[in-house]
């Protein structure tokens, strides 16, 4: 039987990859081997990885500090499971991560990755509700976001290529506009004062309606690394808070250092009611995840009855190995803080001096920079030249990953300076070739 090679798996004939279109997919290197920023391939090349591997490898990769923590965890308490029984480093890390959270959200509830922390969190929001004696139906939630890939974190994403075909599973969520923002923006206050009079227009119609609002704070992953200044974030919690609907904060990729501060909420300046964290919780090592809540909402569950309970859970909600490694990747962090802080002025500095011809739209914001290319074609996540740039780049030494034609990096801490100008380098002369 002959098969059209393009329509053939072009890695293993047992796998299925994420994220990737079967057919005509580039056979995917083999990666060997990792250490600090860099990876090492099958067939001798070595690539800086400027993306932390898709947003979760904090502190560089195989980091000996983290893989012994794994390792003398394994040897004590591999996994048990959380519902009646607790252990040390899962009590550990929750105090941990309250002492570096914003104050009120002091209660933990641990889960597995990005898209459960909000499926936990919007669940959460609403039966919260529920146990005070409302009904809230409805969430809101903005153009462009993105919350993962379950079922209630693609409700609450914008509607997309992605979710197209369960579009009519999905619960409806309001929309609104993302003042998205780049450096020399000068009319960014009116798109924000526009949206803001929208959400409070929809408040006063149907006060009661609201569970929570939920937005990536600051920065806008998967949806283009669009940027959103502090003071909307602010105005949206103000005008949340006076009618009583909780803030979601979905700090999956903007957590621990992403934005400069340890979390994006503090940059803000904002406290959410519950805030989502994974990608970089165990420092890119396993998948873990958090949602962190007030003691005001934990108080509402907080009752023997089963109507008030939250029946919610995964089969290694907090593994013992997850919270060794987050344990320790927390430690590392605490060190590596002036290298967080630091990163955005090298990043400033280097898209002052793009040719801003050939790129839009330039932004920051603490270790993650970002430009869309100005190149013919529909801008977005399915503009060609995202392809081309990520194949040039990977013969230039680099793991970039372009959402499109936007082309952003977010490197691990452990990027040193002489990485740093090589990665600076090659983009320029990578955007130089697109002439
Ligand atoms: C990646 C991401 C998610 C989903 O996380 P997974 O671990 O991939 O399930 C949710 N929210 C944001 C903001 C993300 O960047």
């Amino acid at each position: 039987m002959t098969q059209d090679p393009s329509h053939l798996p072009s890695s293993h004939p047992n796998l299925w990859h994420p994220f990737t279109p079967i057919g005509g997919m580039p056979v995917p290197p083999r990666v060997v081997r990792g250490s600090g920023t860099r990876l090492f391939l099958e067939d001798g090349r070595v690539l800086l990885d400027c993306i932390s591997s898709w947003w979760v490898n904090l502190h560089g990769h195989a980091h000996p500090h983290i893989v012994n923590a794994i390792q003398e965890q394994a040897e004590t308490l591999e996994h048990v499971i959380f519902a009646g029984f607790t252990h040390e480093p899962a009590e550990r890390l929750a105090a941990e991560l309250a002492g570096i959270l914003p104050d009120p959200l002091t209660r933990v509830f641990y889960s597995d990755d990005g898209s459960t922390a909000v499926e936990v969190a919007l669940k959460m929001a609403r039966q919260y509700w529920r146990n005070l004696g409302e009904e809230r139906p409805a969430f809101i939630a903005f153009d462009g976001a993105y919350h993962g890939d379950t079922f209630g974190a693609m409700a609450a994403g914008a509607p997309s290529t992605f979710s197209a075909p369960f579009a009519d599973l999905l619960f409806a969520v309001e929309r609104l506009p993302f003042p998205a923002t780049w450096i020399g923006d000068t009319e960014v206050e009116v798109r924000e004062a526009t949206i803001l009079a929208e959400l409070e227009r929809l408040l006063e119609a149907h006060p009661d309606r609201y569970a929570a609002l939920i937005v990536e704070p600051l920065v806008q992953g998967a949806g283009g690394m669009r940027v959103c200044r502090a003071e909307f974030l602010q105005s949206v919690a103000a005008i949340l808070r006076r009618y009583g609907v909780l803030l979601i904060f979905d700090e999956v990729m903007t957590g621990f250092g992403r934005t400069g501060t340890c979390f994006a909420s503090e940059r803000a300046g904002v406290t959410p009611d519950l805030i989502c964290l994974a990608k970089g919780l165990t420092g890119g090592f396993l998948p873990m995840a958090v949602t962190a809540v007030t003691e005001e909402i934990y108080d509402t569950f907080s009752s023997p009855s089963a109507e008030k309970t939250f029946w919610h859970g995964h089969s290694y909600t907090a593994n013992p190995l997850g919270c060794a490694a987050a344990l320790a990747s927390l430690e590392l962090l605490r060190s590596n803080e002036p290298i967080y802080r630091g990163m955005e002025s090298h990043h400033r500095d280097f898209l002052a001096g793009l040719d801003m011809t050939k790129v839009i739209r330039a932004r920051v914001v603490g270790t993650i920079a970002a430009f869309d290319l100005q190149i013919p074609g529909e801008p977005g996540y399915f503009h060609e030249v995202g392809k081309t740039f990520r194949a040039r780049a990977i013969d230039r030494g680099l793991l970039l990953r372009p959402l499109g034609n936007t082309v952003y990096f977010m490197p691990p801490y452990s990027l040193t300076d002489s990485e740093r100008e090589m990665l600076y380098r090659e983009v320029i002369h990578l955007v130089g070739e697109l002439a």
